[in-house]
């Protein structure tokens, strides 16, 4: 088969999409035949290489994606040659005491399909069948490849760890971005008031469109300034930050009394100054969530199926021109997700 590869760490020119021995399927595992993958952050931090994490190479990267099941593992019972299925990328270990007591998430041996082991972006994949969720066939390959790992983790930061209320405040920093647009429409659904960050005009307006009721641009003025004018110097209850070290002290800054900030990455760098005095005087909460249980997945999932949320596709290529997705995540243009399909399937 073809796969996405690379051998090395390093820039963009690492990735080659070339020949790759056929999968496997393991007793416990699933052949999906992909049609559709979508890229994350994450692709771009594992090319460059992760401190503490030893691919082994060729890695083939990719978290998400999205195909048919062309052949089964006898341990398989929930799913049957020709079914849809997607990618939900977290892999846990069953038997520690964290995913005993119900928190899969927590496990210490935690991991992510094409962060520590091979991925999806391959012309065929062979994936635990516990990391699929069904797919039903209406839905476009492009949305089925995307949703996954944005919207499973922003739903479990808002209504799971920050545990959000209707009526609460939110501001969502990056909302042009997977995490930030999955947040946006979460936080609308809950029935939030949520004010939304982006650095252009253009991505401002399409935070609007997905329900923004204020938008800020972070390129023209402090968002923590906004944010005391927005609501008349009170802040907000809940700040949804993947962005790190250029954002975290104004985060802090924009919450009300009592406000908690949910973080699940630092894009920008993990390593930001904190004004602790802000953080016990005001009584903030720092809450940190990553990915979601098999059940917030199946719960995000299905209102992605029907429709209610909206994976923003920013544009599709083909897999040969996954380094060119790379530099399009990498330099933050346009807004939404970088989807590549396997060029046979073109
Ligand atoms: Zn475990």
């Amino acid at each position: 088969m073809q796969a996405v590869q690379f051998s090395e760490h390093g820039d963009t020119d690492v990735i080659e999409y070339d020949e790759f021995p056929d999968p496997e399927p393991a007793d416990d595992e699933v052949l999906v035949d992909v049609k559709a993958a979508a890229l994350n952050h994450l692709d771009v931090w594992t090319r460059r290489g992760l401190p503490g994490i030893d691919l082994e190479m060729p890695h083939i990267p990719g978290s998400d994606a999205a195909g048919v099941v062309t052949e089964v593992g006898t341990d398989v019972d929930r799913f049957e040659e020709g079914d849809h299925v997607a990618v939900s990328a977290g892999v846990s270990c069953g038997s520690c005491e964290f995913c005993r007591d119900g928190e899969p998430t927590m496990c210490v041996d935690f991991h992510i399909l094409g962060e520590h082991v091979r991925g999806v972006h391959a012309e065929q994949a062979a994936v635990p069948a516990d990391n699929l969720v069904p797919v039903p066939d209406h839905v476009d390959w492009e949305v089925a490849g995307s949703a996954s790992l944005v919207f499973q983790t922003a739903w479990r930061m808002l209504v799971t760890r920050a545990d959000l209320k209707p009526g609460e405040t939110v501001l969502v920093l990056g909302a042009s971005g997977g995490v930030g647009h999955a947040a946006l429409q979460i936080a609308k659904y809950v029935g939030a008031e949520v004010y939304a960050t982006a650095s252009s005009e253009e991505k401002l307006e399409y935070a609007d469109e997905l329900g923004a009721d204020e938008v800020i641009n972070y390129e023209q003025e402090d968002f923590d300034d906004a944010i005391r004018d927005i609501t008349g110097y009170r802040g907000v209850d809940v700040v949804v930050d993947h962005i790190g070290a250029a954002t975290w002290d104004k985060s802090l800054a924009s919450l009300a009394k009592g406000g908690r900030l949910v973080t699940c990455g630092a894009t920008t760098g993990p390593n930001p100054e904190t004004d602790v005095n802000r953080i016990f005087w005001n009584q903030l909460e720092v809450i940190g969530s990553t990915m979601g249980t098999p059940g917030e997945v199946d719960d995000v999932l299905e209102l992605v199926w029907e429709g209610e949320f909206e994976p923003r596709i920013r544009d599709t290529l083909p897999m040969s021109e996954t380094a060119r997705a790379h530099e399009m995540l990498q330099d933050r243009e346009g807004f939404g997700k970088v989807v590549v399909r396997p060029d046979s399937e073109l």
